[in-house]
């Protein structure tokens, strides 16, 4: 017989209580005064090499104390952000988060829910998020849906939906079982998470038909049309349409009315990607144009964007709650419900999406919108947009500064244009001068290409942003732009 292990047993909780109890209340202090004067910092600060390099040291095998853990924070990691909790970063589409947001996170950290299973009350916490989120959109109360990391997953576990809503039997013989290919429409601003989802969901990325787009960077409905009717002709079989609730380039809406109705003529799945834009309905003058969001049979939108929630929390919902549970939901032993005790609980959430561990994100939702209510967020994102038209009146009143697309939300993409370059040289200019200003902090919009033409973008989804902000990044851009001019002409 084997000799029993008697050795002390350990554990990873502290050694004493006290301690981490003391440095708990240092990190609130440092924290709180950290989120207070955000905005005395620079939006993007280099991180040095030598700050590089102790990343690469090697896998502790001894323990470090945490005191010395949190020094090595405060000064290797904490300096450095992205900065998008600064009222001037205004690159991609980042949210900014909230103090409180950020203290739910650590509530649920400490209770360190795994928000999947059992009669707990993050089940309860996540099924009141999700029926909260139908009522911000005006979607349909019986429908259903689920929170998951962003954008990028809502819109992918969409197309399985929609997916296997097409296909009978798609779950046990996959998207052989069509009885042609499957293609997918959306504009061609549509955002590379949808090609991805294309991939995932087995039909290719070609089968997304990528439509051209008008002017206004909306998706051309007749081009829409065709390509429709003539895929159907060459034995395709078209079983969605995506639109956009603002594109991640321009904020442009697809008219979303018009996508509704082909898709019903069509008798095909239409799915709506309002990442960031989707929450513009909360704003009444942009009401009508989103209103086909209550109609959609999904629509996948991000808390963490245009609802300045902290990292990660994305939701998805559907119109058909049984299609959604139909496409996820696998019978397993251990998973089974009871009829009391821990296993009682509501249906696994597992039912519904790819993920089965899955953190108490519902609970910075519910506090968020407890603490400001839908009123105040609406009232934001209307001042958010404001900010944008603001922004591209200034642009286009200064005449060493060109709008390059028409400002429809909240997005602005706009150059340095002192008039006599072309095309190649301002690009290498706007480019230049964009890499300036993040480094000399003077704001942190990003870039894109529109056209050909290389844009600073600005896109704001943050509620730390004032005019004062943006007049800055004016000055700042048409600064550093005359002074490579001087360079450029030398
Ligand atoms: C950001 C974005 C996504 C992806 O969302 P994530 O939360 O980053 O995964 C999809 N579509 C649009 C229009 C976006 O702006």
């Amino acid at each position: 017989m084997e000799e029993i292990n008697t050795k002390p047993e350990i554990g990873l909780d502290p050694a004493d209580w006290n301690d981490i109890k003391t440095l708990g209340y240092q990190i609130i202090d440092d924290m709180v005064n950290y989120l207070q004067h955000v905005g005395e910092r620079k939006p993007w600060t280099a991180i040095p090499q030598d700050v590089k390099d102790k990343f690469k040291n090697p896998i502790p095998l001894k323990p470090t104390g945490i005191f010395e853990i949190y020094e090595e924070f405060k000064q290797n990691i904490l300096p450095y952000p992205g900065g998008n909790i600064h009222p001037k970063h205004f690159a991609w589409v980042q949210g900014t988060g909230t103090p409180m947001g950020a203290f739910a996170d650590l509530l649920s950290g400490v209770m360190n829910n795994n928000a999947t299973i059992a009669d707990q009350s993050a089940l309860y916490v996540d099924k009141q998020v999700i029926n909260w989120c139908k009522e911000l959109l005006n979607y349909p109360a019986d429908g259903s849906g689920i929170l998951v990391s962003g954008g990028s997953i809502a819109n992918i576990t969409a197309l399985i939906v929609a997916r296997n809503t097409i296909i009978t039997n798609a779950k046990n013989a996959g998207v052989y079982a069509a009885p042609g290919k499957l293609t997918a429409y959306c504009s061609a601003e549509t955002h590379n998470c949808l090609g991805k989802a294309a991939e995932v969901i087995g039909i290719g990325n070609e089968q997304l038909r990528r439509i051209r787009v008008t002017d206004l960077y909306e998706i051309d409905i007749e081009a829409l049309k065709s390509k429709i009717q003539e895929d159907k002709a060459n034995g395709f079989i078209p079983f969605c349409i995506i639109g956009n609730a603002g594109t991640v380039n321009t904020g442009a809406i697809d008219p979303l009315n018009e996508l509704l109705q082909i898709a019903r003529n069509e008798q095909i799945w239409f799915h709506i990607d309002g990442a960031f834009g989707a929450l513009a309905k909360l704003v009444p003058v942009y009401q009508n144009r989103l209103k086909a969001i209550e109609e959609a049979d999904s629509v996948a939108f991000d808390l963490h964007k245009w609802m300045y929630m902290q990292y990660e929390v994305g939701c998805v919902l559907f119109k058909d709650a049984a299609a959604h549970k139909q496409a996820f939901a696998n019978p397993v032993n251990y998973l089974t419900a009871h009829d009391r005790g821990l296993a009682a609980g509501p249906e696994t959430i597992s039912n519904y999406g790819m993920e089965l561990s899955r953190g108490f994100k519902a609970l910075k939702v519910w506090m968020s919108l407890k603490e400001h209510g839908a009123d105040k967020y609406a009232a934001m994102i209307a001042q958010n947009i404001d900010q944008a038209y603001y922004l591209g009146v200034q642009v286009q009143q200064h005449p060493k500064l060109e709008l390059m697309a028409p400002v429809t939300m909240n997005i602005v993409c706009y150059r340095y244009n002192p008039g006599n370059l072309d095309d190649e040289q301002l690009n290498m200019l706007n480019k230049e001068l964009l890499m300036r200003m993040h480094e000399q902090g003077v704001a942190a919009p990003s870039s894109t290409l529109l056209q050909g033409k290389y844009c600073i973008r600005v896109a704001i989804v943050n509620h730390r942003t004032r005019r004062q902000h943006l007049d800055e990044m004016i000055a700042g851009t048409v600064e550093i732009g005359n002074i490579l001019m001087k360079e450029f002409e030398k």
